[in-house]
């Protein structure tokens, strides 16, 4: 996503809304601890970002767009920039000790909680990865390894994915000799996940992003739930 800040496409958006919004990245306490202290505009965070060497992206702008309190640039921002970040957090080295790396990250929940287009639309891609990692507990699982899933890898995909097994069972972690799963997830350990993603409202906010994708999480955590006694959580 490029970022174009010569005209307001975003006109058709109340201020109102757009100030509510900001109000909200402002009220996180990432925020008030350590994202922003002023910007001397220096660009030291955009020399530092590998992002901003890729995309027409700039750190900088994000930091003086909330250290002005722009509510109609921050809302663009929050559309248009914010998920080309790779949040690798390069930009910390801030002479005044800010943090555009949390601000973005920051910017980009409240983007998901407020259940925005653009929010939707870069993340409409990850649904299987993030259903992955949140039934499961791990990430990207040996089994997605599949030469028509990621044919730029090359044809030897195609020979690992037939023998996934005998190639899992070689590591020398035990844990790791799981092809379903990246490595060993105890019971325990998955229903502590899904109660701290209820709890931190980790769920709601992939409801307003996704919701068939909440719906199949939801059957799958509220049987394993419901298996280790905790009946009365509801999503
Ligand atoms: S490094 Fe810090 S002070 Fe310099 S432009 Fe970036 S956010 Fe502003
Ligand atoms: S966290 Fe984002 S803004 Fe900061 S250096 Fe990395 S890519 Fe750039």
């Amino acid at each position: 996503m490029g970022l174009d800040l010569s005209y307001n496409k975003y006109s058709s958006v109340s201020l109102e809304e757009k100030e509510r919004l900001f109000e909200e990245v402002k009220s996180d306490m990432r925020y008030q601890d350590h994202a922003l202290y002023g910007c001397y505009e220096c660009g030291i965070c955009v020399a530092a970002c590998p992002s901003a060497r890729f995309y027409d992206f700039s750190p900088r702008v994000i930091a003086q767009a909330a250290a002005r309190e722009d509510a109609d640039l921050m809302y663009t921002l929050m559309n248009d920039s914010v998920w080309d970040c790779s949040q690798c957090f390069s930009c910390d080295r801030c002479p005044r000790h800010n943090s555009p790396g949390t601000l973005i990250t920051i910017m980009r929940e409240v983007a998901v909680r407020n259940g925005l287009q653009t929010a939707r639309k870069a993340l409409e891609g990850y649904g299987r990865i993030i259903y992955k990692i949140m039934s499961t507990g791990t990430q990207v699982s040996p089994d997605m390894l599949q030469p028509n899933a990621f044919p730029d890898w090359g044809g030897h995909v195609g020979d690992i994915a037939e023998n996934l097994d005998v190639w899992r069972r070689a590591l020398p972690p035990e844990t790791m000799h799981t092809t379903e799963t990246s490595w060993y997830v105890s019971e325990k350990t998955l229903i502590e996940l899904y109660l701290i993603w209820h709890m931190t409202g980790v769920m709601d906010m992939i409801k307003e992003v996704d919701e068939g994708l909440f719906d199949i999480l939801v059957d799958v955590m509220e049987e394993r739930l419901e298996e280790a006694g905790y009946d009365d959580v509801t999503f």
